[in-house]
């Protein structure tokens, strides 16, 4: 194994369990090379750790064993699977839920790869082509710890990728699948670029809103995507749902996500149309929530404006604020990695602030179990949700 002398600031880093490598780590960069597996010395040459090389952003590669004794190789890949599935026991026998993680990169010991699971169905999500070069390898160990599997597909999320989404082996599925979760049923796409139709990460949400914050309120979701916030509000007894996204494929999407549960979409608005426009139409036409959904991604441009989580998140809740009923709930969300909960706090009370309205913090999530975190990147807990009361008065 190739071996790689790293410098000093790196070494006490990856001693106490950090996972990232950046280039700046190492003396000389001309000899990473993407998909190695190196051996990780100190200065004076002693081992640090065993690692690969694969460049994922401002990331160069990823820590995998602190353990000189450990191999990199089929049966290493074997036993972090096995244990990944373990760890997910209570999920695999969970009747009522069938959609989770299974396998979550760093959290689970391979940075740069996460697999969900999707009724028997596996996704694999590759994050580098230095981590995709090993992908025999490491599927061939997946299923001999899980040889369960109806079927396999994978999503490349690194430049120049041969593909975004490909069904891998096993038998295809005939889509879309439907899934579970705590009961409610989402139709998935397997297979259509990187995103299924649900976001897994917001379960705990989703089933908060079913089981308490739906009943009876009117929902605005903006950045709706599929409607998933919306069909949970539903199920769990919201008298109406406004659904609003840009995308073209969205309407029929989240109209589909009503139906697979047995619901009209007919008494659901979903509009084509941007988040910040719907909300100046809400407010003109004096129009108000009981609860509203933020969940946007962290960066999106489109034929209007762009819109940043680091820039825009307090005016895209100020302008949510302007159409919530007294005593509604509103519910801020971002995955942005680069923005920390404390700021982000901020950014959502500076919008109450700004326009001198009272609210109280009622709930706050982050990544379910199934999302395993390593405690020692802080940034692998990514998932910020802060839920808001504005106050009667
Ligand atoms: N909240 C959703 C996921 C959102 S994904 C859920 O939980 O399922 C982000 C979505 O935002 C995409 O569907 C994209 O089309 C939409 N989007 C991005 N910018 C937008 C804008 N300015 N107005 C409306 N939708 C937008």
């Amino acid at each position: 194994m190739k071996v790689l002398r790293i410098k000093e600031l790196a070494t006490d880093r990856i001693k106490k369990g950090y996972p990232i490598l950046e280039e700046l780590d190492f003396f000389d960069k001309e000899e990473l090379v993407e998909g190695d597996f190196v051996r990780l010395v100190d200065n004076h040459y002693k081992f640090v750790a065993l690692g690969y090389i694969g460049s994922e952003k401002k990331t160069a590669g990823w820590v995998l064993s602190l353990d000189d004794s450990d191999k990199i190789d089929y049966a290493f890949f074997d036993r972090l699977f096995r244990m990944a599935r373990e760890r997910r026991s209570a999920f695999y026998a969970d009747k009522k839920t069938t959609a989770f993680r299974m396998f979550n990169g760093d959290g689970d010991g391979i940075g740069g790869l996460t697999i969900d699971y999707y009724d028997g169905y596996y996704i694999f999500s590759w994050y580098s082509e230095g981590i995709y070069q090993h992908k025999d390898m490491i599927l061939k160990a997946f299923k001999v710890a899980i040889p369960d599997f109806k079927g396999i597909y994978e999503k490349c999320h690194y430049p120049n990728a041969p593909h975004k989404s490909k069904f891998v082996e096993g038998n295809k599925a005939e889509e879309p699948i439907v899934i579970l979760e705590n009961g409610v049923r989402y139709n998935i796409y397997l297979d259509e670029g990187w995103m299924t139709g649900l976001f897994l990460d917001q379960r705990n949400v989703r089933n908060k809103i079913m089981e308490e914050w739906g009943l009876g309120r009117k929902v605005l979701n903006t950045f709706s995507y599929t409607g998933a916030f919306s069909v949970a509000a539903a199920m769990g007894g919201a008298v109406k749902t406004v659904n609003v996204d840009v995308a073209n494929r969205s309407k029929e999407r989240t109209k589909e996500q009503f139906e697979v549960n047995g619901l009209d979409s007919e008494q659901h608005e979903i509009r084509k149309m941007d988040v910040f426009d719907y909300l100046d139409y809400a407010q003109k036409h004096q129009l108000q929530f009981d609860l509203i959904v933020l969940d946007p991604p962290t960066f999106a441009r489109t034929k209007k404006r762009t819109f940043s989580v680091e820039k825009n998140y307090t005016e895209l809740v100020a302008e949510a604020i302007q159409v919530l009923a007294p005593g509604g709930l509103i519910i801020t969300s971002t995955n942005a990695r680069t923005v920390s909960r404390d700021d982000f706090f901020d950014s959502v009370n500076l919008a109450f602030e700004e326009l001198d309205v009272d609210a109280y913090l009622v709930e706050e999530y982050s990544l379910p179990e199934d999302f395993a975190v390593n405690n020692e990147n802080p940034n692998s807990n990514y998932l910020k949700v802060f839920v808001l009361q504005r106050t009667k008065e």
